[in-house]
């Protein structure tokens, strides 16, 4: 067993540091206040190789293993929750629907222009009133000659409002629950009857717009189904699979910058005649960060290492994702808590790890959700 990372993944690591300690830490404040897709940054990441980190370069993405996607992942995070999840939904969603189920020429028309990051992309799977309950989705796509015929909405879609491909589901037979659902690649520039209706106003995760879409008579040719029809759940499942390591991942990096920010601050904040890091209750604090921002690092590499090994990985990914979902709120909360009343206020970024942290025990599977999965497969 070698827990140390390769001389790769630490180079890895340190460009992504380095670019998020330049480039993002500086705006974060900035980004958060303005709640603006920070395109610039995004294209600077696609230069950089960000916005492909786990494709392999034959279609355009910097061919990163698994551990070191996640490395890069958290160290954005760090900078940013908003840009964390911009980067999770472009990569671990809408990539790996087109990189795992699309064919050689989806493949080279859509996943190449995101994976180069010159196109963006969004996930659309949730509704209003089918979140968690994925299959009570009302949206539909009948076919009609060589077009499908898309009618209906979707709720909560991260990068909706920017995305130049959205992988859409929707129901080719409504009366079919989980096997009625196919999975489609949109283009929202190209097809008539995509309409974004807003953005949500949200608690956090800011620069990330969260859109609301309507399909209203959208027709899209019938090559732009992915794979099968009624394998759209089947789909969905795999992707959010692989898709709760990088959440984890989110975690990891805004707990660390949580607990760095903590560090600094209890050092040097005098009280009673004396740095605030005296004080044992804050030492133990500070002792207990850490300790969880490296046990969800480990769960997350656990899962990473699984799915790069080709093995079952569905409950090690869902743990990775509730352990370092719950842990970035405790950190994020202490970290406040370090910062006494000014940990409450704009002043500082503490109350902003707060806000971010608590996304990651909602969505890709809520943390109820979650402990379902990893029970049901215990109990199996
Ligand atoms: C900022 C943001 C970004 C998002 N981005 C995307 C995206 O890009 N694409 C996308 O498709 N979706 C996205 N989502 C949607 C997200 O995945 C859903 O919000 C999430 O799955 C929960 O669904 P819901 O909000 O409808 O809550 P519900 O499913 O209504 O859940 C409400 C409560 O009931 C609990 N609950 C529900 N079912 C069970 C059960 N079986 N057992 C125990 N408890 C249960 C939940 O845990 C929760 O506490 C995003 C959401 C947010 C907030």
């Amino acid at each position: 067993m070698d827990f140390s990372l390769s001389a790769e993944q630490q180079q890895i690591r340190g460009m992504v540091t380095e670019f998020v300690d330049e480039e993002v830490v500086p705006r974060a404040t900035e980004i958060d206040h303005d709640d603006e897709f920070p395109a610039d940054l995004v294209r600077e990441m696609g230069e950089l190789g960000l916005m492909g980190m786990p494709f392999p370069e034959e279609y355009g993405g910097a061919g990163l293993d698994y551990h070191s996607y996640a490395l890069g992942l958290a160290e954005i995070a760090r900078g940013s929750g908003g840009l964390g999840t911009v980067v999770a939904a472009h990569i671990s969603l809408a990539g790996n629907m087109l990189y795992e189920f699309g064919t050689e020429d989806q493949k080279e028309e859509y996943l190449t222009p995101l994976a180069e990051g010159r196109d963006v992309g969004a996930f659309a799977l949730s509704e209003a009133g089918a979140g968690s309950d994925v299959p009570a989705m009302t949206t539909t796509a009948r076919k009609e000659g060589d077009e499908y015929v898309v009618d209906g909405g979707k709720l909560w879609i991260s990068n909706g409002s920017v995305a130049d491909t959205v992988t859409l589901f929707a129901k080719t037979d409504p009366d079919a629950g989980n096997k009625g659902i196919s999975s489609f690649v949109v283009r929202p520039e190209e097809d008539e009857g995509f309409h974004v209706e807003g953005t949500e106003d949200k608690l956090g995760d800011k620069g990330c717009p969260t859109a609301e879409l309507r399909f209203s008579d959208m027709r899209i040719p019938e090559d732009r189904r992915l794979g099968e029809e009624g394998r759209g759940f089947v789909h969905a499942l795999k992707t959010l699979n692989g898709g709760r390591i990088t959440i984890a991942a989110r975690g990891v990096g805004i707990a660390q910058a949580a607990l760095d920010a903590a560090l600094d601050y209890a050092q040097d904040r005098e009280q009673f005649g004396q740095s605030i890091s005296e004080f044992q209750t804050i030492q133990h604090k500070l002792a207990d960060m850490d300790t969880k921002v490296s046990a969800a690092r480990l769960l997350m590499h656990q899962a990473a290492d699984l799915k790069m090994r080709g093995e079952d990985f569905r409950k090690e990914a869902a743990q990775a994702k509730l352990y370092a979902s719950e842990v970035s709120r405790e950190v994020a909360n202490e970290g406040v808590q370090i910062h006494g009343g000014y940990g409450y206020t704009k002043d500082f970024p503490a109350e902003r790890f707060y806000r971010d942290a608590k996304l990651n025990e909602i969505y890709e599977g809520t943390s109820e959700v979650l402990r379902n999965t990893i029970a049901g497969n215990l109990l199996d």
